[in-house]
């Protein structure tokens, strides 16, 4: 038995705070990224520490409207709060960021964020499967590599890519091994539980460590009987990132008697069955080729988005689809209409909320929730 909890993954975050300080305290730097399109395998080639910092905290938003429109994405305020605040550690010690082109908030922000710390802003091509899209992509992470090399002092190697890739490769088989469980009916992983492993697990920078937690906590699940979660509605989250902070439709969705069986967004599901493969001599062209297929809702067209959706429906066995957009984010907002269509294809019952951090709208999406709930035939 391996004894690793849910607690384990909870206290990541805090564990992973002082380690950052000695490794930095030792002279190792640290890289700051806000999206599943950044390659970390270069930044772990180049010797640093890549930290996520995706703000899910409603926080910092105030001191962020003092120079952002209120209008903006919750999840980019956050972000631009904690750093214009100085109030998120992980920002506090990153001594680079990369932020990406993928929507237009999120790219206009970097603009005003290269004011307090060395943003390289990568251009992402918005087509998946266009010959000159990847070529265009390939260059941009020559680039980013080119870029790392120069502010870090320092030399990436093809092999160390590989190795890095290797090592992602295998975070994200353990990832994507643990989520699956959920598969099995009742699901032995509670929608909070789920949350707080796929989305604590990325603020671990040993990633040997996490992967042996993954597989240890894993392992856990299986051996146990599950006796919660018995006859719950199972219920697919989609659409923007929830992070712990920013999770209470999760938790309405478990108060309400459902269970939320697996995730869709970049939080969960949607880069997990993404490898990236060894057949090539360049490893940049190998991480170009898996980065670009991520369906991320700022591509156009997305259609991975919907076929990964009608895959996780199937193997997931849910009985009902909630699709979060987070307030004036048009790409999930928009595409919102393909993911009801489908679902609706289903027989299945869909309900698609729009919100934000606070917590001011509560009980209508707890009403809300609840009716979709109904819905679901026993
Ligand atoms: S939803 Fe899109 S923009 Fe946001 S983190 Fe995921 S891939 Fe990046
Ligand atoms: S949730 Fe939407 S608007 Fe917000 S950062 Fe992600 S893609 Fe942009």
């Amino acid at each position: 038995m391996s004894n690793h909890t849910v607690e384990d993954f909870a206290i990541i975050r805090q564990v992973n705070v002082m380690r950052i300080k000695e490794s930095k305290e030792q002279g190792q730097k640290v890289v700051g990224i806000y999206c599943t399109y950044c390659p970390q395998e270069l930044i772990l080639a180049a010797g640093a520490i890549p930290v996520g910092l995706c703000g899910t905290s409603e926080a910092p938003i105030a001191l962020a409207e003092e120079t952002l429109p209120r209008n903006l994405c919750p999840l980019i305020k956050s972000s631009y709060g904690f750093a214009a605040g100085d109030t998120c550690p992980f920002f506090h010690f990153s001594d680079l960021v990369i932020g990406e082109t993928t929507c237009d908030g999120k790219k206009k922000m970097f603009e005003l964020m290269q004011e307090i710390k060395p943003v390289y802003v990568m251009q992402l091509p918005h087509v998946h499967q266009n010959e000159n899209s990847f070529n265009l992509w390939v260059e941009e992470l020559r680039s980013l590599r080119t870029w790392l090399e120069k502010n870090l002092d320092t030399t990436i190697t093809d092999e160390g890519l590989w190795k890095a890739i290797d090592e992602i490769n295998q975070e994200t088989a353990a990832a994507k091994a643990i989520c699956d469980i959920n598969q099995m009916n009742p699901p032995p992983i509670s929608g909070l539980d789920l949350l707080t492993i796929t989305w604590s697990r990325s603020f671990n920078s040993n990633k040997a460590e996490v992967i042996e937690m993954l597989k240890g906590l894993r392992e856990e699940y299986i051996n146990n009987t599950v006796t919660d979660n018995i006859g719950r509605p199972r219920v697919l989250l989609t659409g923007c990132p929830v992070g712990l902070g920013s999770e209470k439709v999760v938790r309405l969705i478990e108060e309400a008697g459902g269970s939320m069986v697996a995730m869709e967004n970049c939080s969960g599901y949607k880069t997990l069955e993404l490898q990236t493969e060894r057949n090539q001599d360049d490893p940049i062209v190998a991480l170009a080729r898996k980065y670009l297929q991520i369906p991320c809702s700022c591509m156009t067209p997305n259609p991975y988005r919907m076929e990964l959706l009608e895959r996780m429906i199937e193997d997931f066995r849910v009985d009902a689809v909630i699709d979060l957009t987070w307030q004036a984010c048009h790409t999930y907002n928009i595409e919102a209409h393909d993911v009801g269509r489908l679902v609706k294809s289903k027989n299945i019952p869909f309900l698609h909320l729009e919100s934000d951090y606070s917590n001011s709208d509560l009980e209508s999406l707890k009403v809300r929730i609840e009716a979709l709930l109904e819905m679901v035939e026993k």
